[in-house]
């Protein structure tokens, strides 16, 4: 397991010191984390690496996933979809289901001082708070530009009885009569995903799928979802192949409460037509290494998201100093300095343009992926996310004292 001193060699021990400092502040309180899926996506993805390291801050933290099924899921899916502004129907009785579904998980559950509620899955569970009390924080990780006004109105009415709301993006805030706080999510250096590896250990990733090292390599790595348009991708590929020798690699797994993976799976792999330079891999969970190895040995790794709550592969790929083309949507352009740490795409025919740009100038490709892992060390990494977290939940006990504008 990773210890919170280790982070010293990468931001410093004084960062190290200040979290120490103030988890001091939060002695004798417990907070509890609330989402939906134990594994996949990019709330697990932060949950997993940061709930050990705060205890070894001396912080009491909690982890809890709601129980869901088939139903639940394909209403909680249609939510996310509306909130990214896609046109879904969603009926009263599928209303109805999301919130008994909610009270039957608070029902069975022990709540903690501070109760952060992930995304709208288990927004409702506020209700619990007229009987209970505590502090109540709900967490917004998806990409809220443009929600549809008939979820946002469903939704809203729960947000508004929480302490604050926090999202990843200055773009995401709403009008709340609540206030609400801007935190980036981060990534974990020293996790087996986006350690250090050696070339042997990359090389026998990249030899198991049977893709050419010697040949230039364009990898997504992502959940098969709609909005990470994985068909865009291999049309920029077809156009950007005419033009320069790439492959392509598009690499990820399904999440628990994803019920759209496999159909979307199946129409890239329809779209990849039988092309040998198209890899088509699905990851079961625990493939940290595997990711890892895929961005590493990547000539150039791709996101393009058409929304994206934050985009936590961008960061991954920068850290690892790789030339990055992402669309610039939702948490994107944060991570991304347009030709200065990375590249920003608003189309299949610029994401072609710029893979076959980068595939020509190396140099610059590599300029971008230097640039870009500095950027990560100063503002995407775990112990900026954990000193935001803790700052937070200390300013939940001394609420007469905050003044928000
Ligand atoms: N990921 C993974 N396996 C997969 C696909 C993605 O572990 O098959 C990870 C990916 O490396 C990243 C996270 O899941 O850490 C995805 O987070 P992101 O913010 O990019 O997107 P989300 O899936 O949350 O929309």
């Amino acid at each position: 397991m990773t210890k919170i001193e280790d982070y010293a060699a990468i931001v410093g021990q004084g960062t190290i010191d200040e979290l120490f400092t103030l988890a001091r502040s939060l002695e004798g309180k417990t907070v509890q984390n609330i989402n939906s899926t134990a594994v996949g996506g990019g709330v697990a993805e932060i949950l997993s690496q940061m709930i050990p390291l705060l205890k070894q801050l001396g912080v009491e933290a909690r982890w809890d996933v709601i129980k869901g099924n088939e139903k639940f899921y394909s209403v909680t899916k249609k939510f996310h979809n509306a909130l990214h502004g896609v046109p879904v129907k969603i009926d009263d009785g599928e209303l109805e289901y999301f919130i008994e579904m909610n009270r039957r998980n608070a029902a069975e559950m022990e709540f903690a001082d501070i109760v952060y509620v992930h995304d709208p899955q288990p927004i409702v569970l506020i209700e619990k708070r007229k009987e209970i009390g505590r502090n109540w924080l709900w967490r917004c990780h998806i990409d809220f530009s443009k929600p549809d006004a008939f979820v946002w109105k469903f939704l809203e009415q729960y947000v508004n009885q929480y302490d604050a709301a926090v999202f990843s993006a200055p773009s995401f805030a709403r009008r709340l009569s609540i206030p609400q706080v801007l935190i980036s999510p981060s990534i974990d250096p020293l996790s087996d995903k986006n350690r250090e590896l050696d070339e042997a250990t990359i090389n026998a990733v990249f030899e198991r799928f049977g893709i050419d090292r010697t040949r230039p390599i364009v990898t997504q790595i992502s959940r098969f979802d709609y909005l990470k348009d994985p068909l865009g991708v291999i049309r920029a590929y077809k156009i950007a192949k005419k033009r320069v020798d790439v492959q392509l690699v598009l690499a990820g797994g399904g999440a628990t409460d994803d019920p759209e993976g496999p159909i979307i799976m199946e129409q890239v792999r329809q779209e990849a037509d039988k092309d040998k330079d198209i890899f088509v891999l699905f990851l079961p969970p625990s493939s940290d290494i595997e990711i890892n190895a895929l961005q590493r040995g990547s000539t150039i790794v791709l996101q393009k998201s058409l929304k994206e709550g934050f985009g936590l592969t961008v960061s991954e790929a920068l850290w690892k100093g790789r030339p990055t083309i992402a669309g610039a949507v939702g948490g994107i352009p944060l991570q991304i300095a347009h030709r200065y740490s990375g590249i920003l795409t608003h189309s299949i025919e610029g994401t072609a343009h710029w893979i076959k740009q980068l595939v020509n100038e190396p140099e610059y490709a590599n300029k971008l992926g230097v640039h870009g892992r500095e950027h990560i060390r100063n503002n995407f990494l775990i112990t900026r996310h954990i000193k935001d977290y803790l700052l937070l939940f200390v300013s939940l006990f001394h609420k007469d004292d905050l003044v928000y504008l």
